[in-house]
């Protein structure tokens, strides 16, 4: 399975972002996982917990947002959700078309727990 790697740079991305943001404690992540991503929500679960132990992640929830996969038709330029193994247009019966959403994967928005910044602030 790849959703290991997937799950660390997932890991990686947040704590950067929250690094960013001020720092504080991360509670929830906001993924986008496309239908032809295969990555299985579980996994990536069942991976987040254990890797994210002891980080400012832990205990984190995941929230996964599925996108359908979404074609575009080269001829008539219609973008369209096909069914299941059928990729021909449904406006112009085309075949030639190209997968324009459905394989992403992607960190959309993380929430961190408010901390009080105390002492004063350091600019740079
Ligand atoms: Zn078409």
């Amino acid at each position: 399975m790849h959703e290991l790697p997937i799950t660390q740079s997932l890991l990686d991305l947040a704590i950067k972002h929250a690094e960013e943001a001020g720092g504080g404690k991360i509670t929830d992540l906001y993924l986008v996982v496309g239908k032809l991503a295969s990555v299985v929500d579980e996994s990536v679960q069942f991976y987040w917990d254990i890797i994210s132990e002891d980080t400012t992640a832990e205990g984190a929830k995941l929230h996964f947002r599925h996108t359908p996969l979404k074609i575009e038709c080269l001829d008539c330029g219609a973008v369209f959700e096909p069914e299941e193994f059928s990729y021909t247009c449904n406006t112009c019966s085309g075949f030639r078309v190209r997968v324009v959403g459905g394989d992403e994967f992607h960190l959309e928005a993380i929430d961190l727990e408010q901390v009080e910044v105390s002492g004063a602030e350091s600019g740079s």
